[in-house]
């Protein structure tokens, strides 16, 4: 036996010993991190196996969490009476020269910043657009496709906001903790942008501004606060200057800001119904 032969038969024992051990702290990695989710979810239920993941309700919404081997990652979030299907994915050097190029034509999003960031694709552009607008979903985006989470595409899909990543956990002291910290984030910006999603673009006072009504799951408007309906003429109405969502005046004060989950907005325009 030469030399050369018995240096490989020692490497390739030594990395075919290794792999059960790598794959073993893979799978105590991924259980890790769904337990820390499952921490933040009342009424958990778990799915083993292949389909590893959780469900359960974050503020009282919907969640379901998927760990798939090969270290993709799928949150997703209930959206009820959600607007049209959506895919949104970050604007790429190849996508941008495609734009340019006139080979791919998105619709625009009511916004110079998200459309330069972003590419959606909606078969009901006109009605998806304005939820993107600046101060809407743009900067939830931003973090899910930034550098920390890294997110490879949001997308609507039959009433669940779905957020897909990509994490292989690291074998470093911290790589642990900073998985945890970048599901748990997933996990409450999927639910905020959910959240947005259950509005729709409103007119108010004939204003050109972009103004949100919350709808909850009902067909009628409604203060996300009280949950009572909206366009009472003799009850004030105010939007977040933030997300630009409507509230009763009277709920915005009480509440000391925006109450739709996820937006920290504290300001209000006063807002007159048409
Ligand atoms: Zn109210
Ligand atoms: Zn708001």
């Amino acid at each position: 036996m030469d030399f050369v032969f018995l240096v490989w038969l020692v490497l390739v024992l030594a990395l075919v010993a290794g792999i059960p051990q790598v794959l073993r702290e893979l799978a105590a990695a991924r259980a890790s991190i769904l337990d820390g989710l499952a921490d933040e979810l009342t009424g958990v239920e778990r799915s083993e196996g292949s389909r590893r993941g959780l469900a359960g309700d974050y503020q009282g919404r919907r969640v379901q969490v998927a760990a798939r081997p090969g270290g993709r990652w799928v949150v997703r979030a209930r959206v009820e009476a959600p607007p049209p299907d959506f895919t949104i994915a970050p604007l790429t050097n190849r996508r941008r020269l495609a734009r340019w190029a006139g080979l791919v034509r998105d619709p625009k999003l009511a916004d110079r910043v998200a459309d330069d960031r972003f590419v959606l694709s909606s078969p009901d552009a006109a009605r998806t657009a304005p939820l993107f607008a600046r101060d809407g979903l743009a900067p939830r985006l931003d973090r899910l496709f930034g550098a920390t989470v890294g997110a490879k595409g949001v997308r609507l899909r039959d009433g669940w906001l779905e957020v897909d990543y990509g994490d292989m956990v690291g074998r470093d002291p911290g790589a642990l903790e900073r998985s945890k910290q970048r599901a748990a984030t997933v996990l409450r910006d999927a639910a905020a942008l959910a959240a947005l999603c259950e509005r729709r673009q409103i007119t108010v006072g004939g204003a050109q501004a972009i103004v949100f009504g919350w709808t909850g799951g009902s067909e009628a408007v409604r203060c996300p606060f009280c949950h009572a309906g909206l366009g009472d003429p003799s009850e004030p109405e105010v939007a977040c200057e933030t997300c630009r969502t409507l509230h009763h005046a009277g709920c915005f004060d009480e509440a000391g800001g925006c109450t739709v989950f996820g937006c920290e907005g504290r300001a209000a325009r006063r807002q007159l119904r048409a």
